[in-house]
């Protein structure tokens, strides 16, 4: 797959099953057991959510919490047929209730929340998990997708998470027959695009294995979202992790189609208690950039895009900046006036901007001219009035894995 800096899905355990045999029973309804596991990205938040591998069979990026010690396993696919099927029959159940009862009344199992948020959705969108679905073959994973497809005729998209050694490996023809199964979008969790990054954070891919990756899902005829994790490179690899990032953003837009562009997301990093960065953060091997340093990486990075065509996101809690979105190039002026208003400020305005936004008190730069607010930050935060912004900046960075 990708990050963890997608989003926590559903309400299952630590390893996602809904185990339980003849179907889960919730005051007077009950629904067929199924499989979801704990991650999705923010925009596949109402999508159908199903199991074709368990875990990530890489879990090796330094940065990632998100499957340590769990175990890598393939699901049969006879379990993942029977997980859509009992999917279908809890849809089934749940659209003979009016919706309102269904998600508000108490009516719906836990266990199949995610299937009434889908059908409120109108049916429209199915994830497949959980971190590389693309691992397993072609012919499994396009069985999968059809299954889906007839099971369910209202969805029009289907995406999943890939890593991009696996997509690398895999020939045209295979992709071509995925997309011809009915997958319309992969999520890639590039990080960086800077070699000696990628091999200090044990991502498991090199620049060259994401651009070729990225451009043969894109001429199989899929949608390609990029992930990208400002800041990963730390203070000392900044340079390095801009210019290899916008490279490879470079030549694996070139390959998209305009109705198609390449969808670039932004997911700031942070460093997670327990994870092997944050022994590297404590060893002195890895320096976490602040959020005006990640403002200056984020300015350099959009100025190398000169001339690129993307769809720029910043869809999660870790991105300083909500805002930072568009269309490039028409946009990118736009954008890197924005964050020229972040590095614009005073030293002391900087790190009362961060904390702010880190506390969920400001929104843009103009909030800090908005007295209510100021006076709403002083009282969930009593220094951020006071002079030490060096402190407040290491604590607003700090306030970035709260979001994970
Ligand atoms: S590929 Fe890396 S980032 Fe993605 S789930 Fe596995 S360990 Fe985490």
């Amino acid at each position: 797959m990708d990050s963890l800096y997608a989003d926590g899905g559903g309400a299952t355990g630590a390893d996602g099953l809904y185990a339980g045999a003849g179907g889960r029973h919730h005051e007077g309804m009950t629904t067929p057991s199924f499989e979801q596991g704990p991650i999705r990205p923010p925009s596949e938040a109402a999508s159908l959510l199903v199991r074709v591998v368990r875990n990530c069979g890489w879990n090796r990026c330094r940065f990632c919490p998100v499957y340590k010690g769990c175990r890598f396993s393939v699901r049969p696919l006879a379990d993942v047929l029977a997980d859509v099927e009992a999917m279908k029959a809890a849809a089934d159940l749940l659209t003979a209730q009016p919706m309102s009862a269904v998600l508000h009344g108490g009516l719906v199992p836990p266990a199949a929340f995610q299937v009434a948020l889908f059908l409120r959705d109108g049916g429209r969108a199915v994830f497949l998990q959980d971190a590389d679905p693309c691992a397993v073959s072609p012919d499994k994973l396009a069985t999968v997708i059809e299954s889906v497809r007839r099971a369910f005729p209202t969805v029009t998209r289907v995406t999943t998470y890939g890593r991009a050694a696996t997509l690398a490996r895999r020939r045209p023809s295979a992709l071509a027959r995925l997309c011809a199964a009915g997958l319309t979008r992969v999520h890639l969790g590039m990080e960086s695009g800077s070699d000696e990054v990628l091999a200090r954070v044990d991502k498991g891919c090199t620049a060259a294995q994401l651009v070729t990756a990225g451009r043969r899902v894109l001429e199989a005829g899929l949608e390609l979202c990029l992930y990208v994790m400002p800041g990963l490179g730390g203070r000392d690899l900044a340079g390095e992790h801009e210019h290899g990032t916008a490279a490879v953003l470079r030549e694996v837009a070139a390959a998209a189609p305009p109705a198609r562009p390449l969808v670039v997301r932004l997911r700031t990093t942070a460093v997670v208690p327990g994870t092997p960065l944050a022994a590297d953060e404590a060893a002195g091997r890895f320096a976490l950039p602040d959020d005006v340093e990640v403002a200056a990486e984020l300015r350099s990075l959009l100025e190398l895009l000169d001339g690129v065509r993307l769809e720029l996101r910043s869809d999660h809690a870790l991105n300083l900046m909500a805002d930072l979105e568009g269309t490039l190039p028409a946009d990118r002026e736009r954008l890197i006036d924005l964050l020229d208003g972040v590095l614009a400020l005073a030293p002391e305005e900087q790190a009362e901007f961060a904390l702010g936004v880190r506390l969920g008190v400001y929104r843009t730069p103009r909030d800090l001219r908005d007295g209510r607010l100021r006076q709403a930050l002083r009282e969930c935060a009593p220094g951020a009035g006071e002079a030490a912004e060096l402190g407040k900046l290491d604590a607003a960075k700090r306030l970035r894995s709260r979001f994970l």
